[in-house]
């Protein structure tokens, strides 16, 4: 229903509205801005500060405009005498509380008391010092990152409102009451024993002062000392816009960019405080080439440029094979040129990124059901969700700004479908949470569809008119026996018949997952079975629907669609269909490779069968990552041939025999795609720290120039433009626009970015229904009776190589752990914090224990960021997915074994 539209006039100007807007966001609408210490458009309203006062015509009171709401008629004036004094003496007494060290306070010039005071004239001299509170003099650092100086603080409250409203924690509260009311944590015990706070450092974000703030950045740098650069933070896919200090070529701070449509200035940990690794020591400043002995020496790189050009040329003399693996951290320019590299010059379609490893299955599956494998709708859906499924995904630990929006929707009344063998964050939101049988995922979805069926509700418009298969596909799910079903998921068929009665009912529902669908040897048929279900319940092509299989590298989507994958040329082509074959090789000059490459996890195995001689590794640590590591490192070693090129000496650089320096994130200029399809711009930040160092697509131009190839590109912008030259999904996007986050590929044929796919067809035309073979679950068995479950932590990232640069994320999270059910802990007789060993087929780790009642007993949890233990040495790349070549990393079979020093 339309709402009812109200005339107000703010200052001599007409603002048209709707009922219950407010005037302070009605003055806005016609350029009026009325100034405003706890107000933020995010957060909910409290009228604390009450600067914002207006002058209602008639009325006798002044009355704040962040929590009035305009009528019909209403005058308002924003800055008329009695607004002005009134405000001026808010703004008195705020002072006379507030220790006023402006001269040297680092948010000097940023700070919003500091400007309304010098806009109103307040000089905090009118009222006696009533900062006679001795509470509110202390400070409050005794954390690895934030700041609290409480006799800065004004007590406003946006801190508390922030962890509460965005960030679900709570670790923030106001104690005490009248002039002993402070901000503090809940029960008053100092940050540092804060158990609630998880440092995202969104409360420095929004407090308006400085009286929270970064603790490493004291004294480091005001606002007009400093630079602040816009660009999107490194870690996950989420690509939240970040604000990057600067002084002096060194990073100081980062801050949320409030302007970014994908995160509204949120950051989690990472974003927020994850940064020293760009101004580290460890940093590799220089090329290294390894000597006879296997010592590294350093060289220029005219000598590194010379080495490999007479490698090169040796082995392709001699017996061929090459490979690369390009790098879902670096921009899309670097992977489009590195593919390009290796399609023209080795002539190789021997290349792959970290995706093989997880998400893969994702492309595949999604491809051959809905014919595109990328996220379905844009995040900004998630407001308007009813019902959630989250399936194989710790989102808070993964994907920290997309749980937050999540929670916040389930707040407002939405539901949450949890499936998850472990406990995490999320399960405290749940409507209700499946702790099903690990790898049971299958089962679970088919039991589900068939009660959708039996119960007939079912989309029959969606599979009459826009799917195929679907006879076929109910004929298998007929067959199928709903209590094998769900004996293998280990659930109540009760708890199963409610998820699919919410799911199938609710108005509107998204499927939402990560690794712990995708990366089994069945993580194909996992996806395909999730998008029969969303076909079946009519979940998709709708707005505020869809498939969300959330990316976890920041650029992994982008990687993807670059064509740093076997088989697809940029923007998904096929490499074997000989007309995009042809039009190609004409792009590019060079006849390129015809027959469909080596995956990443294929690539290893074909080192040690002697097939590939020669590997460049742009920006990847497969030693840490990929499965079987020890078989990872003797192939490494087996090369003739291994370049690495990256930020730090790496596990894997470490073995190589030239390893070249290059550009991190802040030191380069280009695009992320994030895993919406959106494309973003990142921005030099720094200068590198040394001029050895280039960005990965300077290196790899220059290497081609070796070879003869004259690309002369000059900036990422001349790359972009070849990009959108040969990349049809990009074509529409136009360079100038990137920055400001709106381009999603692909375009429609007005040259408009889609953010929701398969709303009128799909891209594959029709939708399909696929039926896939029930995999067999994980087995315990006596030599290994336990599961392993392998995953991530919300302090780390990944290899760990950049999140453990950062000290405070060290304090929090320092080693590996292993975290098992306490009637395990009773049963092996071990206890919290001692040391075990986890045994696989594969090999061994030592780790310490943890006692975790998010464990279902015979289940175990470990992340695999840390070198100390590397998990993949556990893991296999015996067996592969069929279509996506995925290997099983997500669940292992182990024993654990106590170690008694
Ligand atoms: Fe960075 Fe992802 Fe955290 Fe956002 S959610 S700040 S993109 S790591």
């Amino acid at each position: 229903m339309d709402k009812e539209i109200v005339i107000c006039n703010i200052d001599g100007k007409d603002s048209f509205c709707e009922a219950g807007t407010t005037i302070f966001e009605a003055a806005r609408d016609v350029d009026v801005i009325i100034p405003a210490l706890c107000y933020h458009p995010d957060l909910t309203v409290t009228g604390a500060c009450r600067i914002c006062v207006v002058e209602i015509i008639g009325e006798q009171l002044l009355y704040p405009a962040c929590s009035t709401p305009v009528q019909d008629g209403m005058k308002i004036l924003t800055n008329s005498e009695r607004v002005i004094n009134a405000r001026k003496l808010v703004l008195e007494m705020i002072l006379s509380e507030h220790q006023t060290d402006c001269l040297t306070c680092d948010s000097s010039s940023e700070c919003l008391l500091e400007k309304y005071a010098y806009d109103f004239g307040a000089t905090g001299k009118l009222f006696s010092d009533q900062s006679n509170n001795p509470l509110r003099q202390q400070i409050d650092d005794t954390n690895p990152f934030i700041r609290l100086e409480r006799s800065k603080c004004i007590l406003c409250g946006k801190c508390i409102k922030a962890c509460n409203e965005w960030v679900h924690c709570d670790a923030l509260a106001f104690v005490n009451k009248g002039n002993k009311l402070i901000v503090s944590t809940l029960y008053n015990n100092g940050l540092e024993k804060n158990k609630e706070c998880i440092f995202c450092g969104n409360c420095i974000n929004v407090c308006p002062v400085g009286a929270i703030s970064e603790k490493n950045a004291v004294r480091a740098g005001r606002s007009p000392e400093v630079e602040k650069i816009k660009t999107i933070c490194p870690y996950c896919g989420v690509g939240c816009g970040i604000i990057v200090y600067k002084r002096d070529n060194k990073i100081i701070k980062v801050r949320g960019a409030d302007d970014s449509p994908v995160s509204r200035g949120r950051l989690c940990i990472k974003g927020k405080f994850a940064f020293d690794f760009v101004n580290s020591p460890e940093r590799l400043t220089k090329p290294l080439i390894k000597d006879p002995d296997g010592n590294f020496k350093e060289v220029e790189l005219i000598d590194v440029w010379l080495l490999i050009k007479q490698k090169v040329d040796e082995i392709k003399a001699k017996k061929g094979g090459f490979a690369g693996l390009a790098s879902a951290r670096c921009t899309n320019e670097d992977n489009y040129v590195f593919q390009k590299f290796l399609r023209t010059v080795l002539e190789t379609d021997n290349i792959d990124n970290c995706a093989r490893i997880c998400h893969s299955p994702s492309i595949a599956g999604l491809s051959m059901t809905i014919g595109s494998g990328a996220m379905t709708n844009p995040l900004e859906d998630v407001d308007e969700m009813d019902c959630f499924f989250i399936i194989g995904s710790n989102m808070s630990s993964t994907h920290p700004v997309i749980a937050w929006k999540i929670i916040s929707r389930i707040k407002q009344g939405a539901l949450l479908i949890l499936i998850d063998p472990r406990k995490s964050e999320l399960s405290n939101y749940a409507t209700m949470h499946l702790q099903l049988n690990p790898g049971s995922d299958m089962a679970l979805i088919y039991a589900m569809i068939k009660v959708i069926y039996e119960e007939m509700m079912h989309d029959q418009e969606m599979l009459e008119n826009r799917c195929e298969g679907a006879e076929e596909f109910k004929k298998e799910i007929d067959e199928l026996d709903f209590n094998t079903l769900v004996s293998k998921t280990g659930l109540d068929e009760n708890d199963i018949r409610l998820a699919a009665r919410l799911f199938a009912i609710s108005g509107s529902s998204g499927i939402f997952y990560t690794m712990g669908i995708t990366q089994h040897v069945f993580g194909t048929g996992n996806v395909i079975a999730l998008t029969d279900l969303a076909l079946i319940c009519g979940k998709v092509g709708k707005r505020s629907t869809g498939i969300y299989p959330l990316r976890g590298q920041n650029n992994v989507q982008g990687a993807c669609d670059m064509g740093a994958i076997p088989g697809f040329l940029p923007g998904y082509k096929n490499i074997e269909d000989q007309e995009i074959n042809s039009y190609f090789s004409d792009k590019w000059g060079v006849k390129i490779p015809d027959k469909k490459g080596k995956s990443l996890t294929e690539i290893f195995s074909a080192i040690e069968n002697d097939e590939i001689n020669f590997l460049y590794i742009m920006g990847e640590n497969p030693v840490i990552s990929d499965p079987d590591s020890d078989s990872v490192v003797a192939a490494l070693k087996k090369l003739d041939l291994l370049i690495v090129q990256d930020i730090f000496l790496t596990e894997t650089a470490s073995l190589a025999d030239i390893v070249i320096p290059a550009a991190s994130f802040a030191e380069k200029d280009g695009t992320f795609t994030n895993t919406e399809r959106r494309i973003q711009r990142i921005r030099k930040v720094i200068d590198s720290p040394g001029k050895n160092i280039l960005q990965d697509w300077q290196i790899i131009q220059q290497i081609s120039e070796l070879f003869g190839c004259e690309w002369k590109y000059q900036s990422w912008e001349d790359i972009f433009k070849e990009i959108k030259d040969v990349t049809e999904i990009y074509s529409h996007i136009k360079i100038e626009q990137i920055g400001k986050g709106e381009c999603f590929w692909p375009g429609d044929i007005l040259g408009h970015s889609v953010k929701r796919l398969h709303q009128d067809t799909f891209s594959r035309g029709k939708a399909r229904l696929i039926f896939s073979k029930l995999p067999d679950i994980y087995k315990t068995t006596r030599q290994f009776p336990f599961l392993l479950i392998i995953g991530r932590l919300y302090e780390q990232y990944h290899t760990g190589t950049m999140t453990r640069k950062t000290s405070g994320i060290n304090q929090l999270q320092q080693s590996p752990i292993v975290y098992i059910n306490p009637k395990d802990a009773l049963k092996l007789k071990v206890r919290g914090g001692e040391l075990v060993k986890i045994v696989s087929d594969k090999g061994e780790v030592e780790v310490s224990c943890r006692l975790s009642l998010d464990v279902k007993p015979n289940n175990a949890f470990i992340s695999f960021h840390f070198k100390e233990a590397i998990v993949n040495k556990l893991t296999s790349k015996d067996q592969l997915d069929e279509y996506s070549k995925m290997a099983g990393i997500k669940v292992i079979s182990v024993n654990i074994i106590p170690l008694k020093k």
